[in-house]
């Protein structure tokens, strides 16, 4: 079983060996249908109904081509981050049947019951349960494999486990380099060009940018899902479940965090272009701020219990050092939240809450809107003490 990229047959054939789920002789069809920027996305079905999903990552990006080799590691990163989660966290993440390592092919449930975040959101649905799932998924998971419990050698081998080179590299380029020079790889509407070249000369901006990169490169506190956006969450009615950690990393907390909030922010700034009736907009943007409130008051209230119940190491069962941590996890979170809003407008990859604006007038002037508050989170991100603070602030604007 050398490498070798799937036909939906291959794929069809790889879930058949790896599950007993389509039973002995049922008839299976299987087709690609990935709209990710990177992998093959196989859906795997039997005349039943019943179905698999099989994820085989290329030695390539696939939106760019053989010119773009990324490293096939990243599925099993991204097998083993899944895996791991769903040890701290069973309910919101998606579950991995079977992992082959020559292949990079991951086999896991299908989450078709389920919508994409982004999806939902655009058409202006609302889940209640959304922060609060999310809030135990996000603290569970960044608690458990933090140094709040891995102790010693323990936790260095699990640092070594995921260093994640290719991945990171789009991270520490996409995220926190392109967006703030003149850079090719910049995505740029006409309309907001005069914007964007301000921020090139902005260097109380890059300063703060170039903090946030430094702690991206090196503070791993905890074992990262690395790429939060909503586009990675599935949503129903009952619940919701993460998908695609490829990114995983050991990395600062509020980078998770931040990604998830920024996320919320962009369909925020987005829903005055997406809806034509006000009171749509304000209903969508109060659900989301309300959301945003409950995602960091539950993941903290949650974290900070774990802290005081379930650290390991004694040093760090101090009860201020405990609460200072928090803190600038808080800090973090909203700077990363800043660099997500600006990297969605100005870097390469955009997302479909503005790209869905049909009106270029319209589109600019949500994207100068996510600009302007991407700058304000990052700039005020150590002086905010509370979540009210930060609700303050988006509401200052516009
Ligand atoms: P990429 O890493 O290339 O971004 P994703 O893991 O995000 O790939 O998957 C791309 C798309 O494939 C998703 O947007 C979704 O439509 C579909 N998909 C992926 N995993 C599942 C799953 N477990 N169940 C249902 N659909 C899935
Ligand atoms: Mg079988
Ligand atoms: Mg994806
Ligand atoms: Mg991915």
């Amino acid at each position: 079983t050398a490498y070798h990229i799937f036909t939906p047959e291959q794929a069809m054939r790889f879930a058949d060996e790896h599950s007993e789920l389509f039973g002995e002789h049922s008839k299976l069809s299987a087709a690609e249908f990935g709209d990710g920027n990177l992998n093959l996305v196989f859906r795997v079905v039997n005349d039943k109904g019943t179905s698999l999903i099989v994820k085989q990552a290329l030695p390539y990006a696939r939106c760019v081509g053989e010119s773009w080799p990324l490293s096939t590691d990243r599925a099993r990163i991204e097998a083993e981050v899944l895996q791991l989660h769903a040890r701290f966290c069973p309910e919101h993440t998606v579950e991995v049947l079977h992992f082959d390592r020559e292949l990079s092919a991951i086999l896991m449930e299908d989450l078709k019951q389920y919508d994409i975040l982004r999806t939902a959101l655009i058409k202006g649905k609302h889940f209640s349960h959304l922060a609060a799932q999310l809030a135990q998924y996000l603290a569970q998971t960044l608690f458990y494999t933090s140094d709040f419990v891995l102790t010693g050698p323990a936790k260095k081998a699990a640092v070594a486990q995921f260093i994640n080179p290719d991945l990171c590299l789009i991270t520490e380029d996409l995220f926190f380099t392109d967006p703030y020079c003149n850079h090719e790889r910049n995505n740029i509407h006409s309309l907001i060009q005069p914007r964007a070249r301000e921020l090139w000369q902005d260097e109380e901006l890059k300063a703060e940018v170039a903090a946030l990169k430094a702690d991206f490169l090196s503070k791993p506190q905890a074992l990262l899902h690395g790429d939060v956006h909503s586009g990675s969450i599935f949503i129903n009615e009952e619940n919701c479940k993460v998908i695609d950690a490829e990114f995983g990393f050991y990395g600062p907390i509020g980078f998770d965090v931040g990604s998830l909030m920024g996320n919320l922010l962009i369909n925020y700034v987005a829903s005055a272009g997406l809806f034509s009736d006000p009171q749509q907009v304000l209903k969508q943007q109060q659900y989301l701020l309300s959301q945003i409130q409950a995602l960091w008051q539950q993941f903290a209230e949650t974290f900070s219990h774990l802290q005081q119940t379930a650290t390991q190491d004694p040093a760090l069962q101090n009860e201020r050092y405990q609460a200072r941590f928090l803190q600038q996890v808080f800090a973090d979170a909203i700077g990363y939240a800043g660099c997500e809003l600006i990297r969605r407008t100005v870097g390469l990859a955009h997302v479909a809450d503005l790209e869905k604006i049909s009106d270029a007038k319209t589109r600019a002037s949500c994207e100068t809107h996510a600009i302007e508050l991407g700058r304000r989170l990052i700039l005020a991100r150590q002086n905010l003490t509370s979540i009210e603070q930060l609700l303050a602030l988006v509401q200052t604007l516009k």
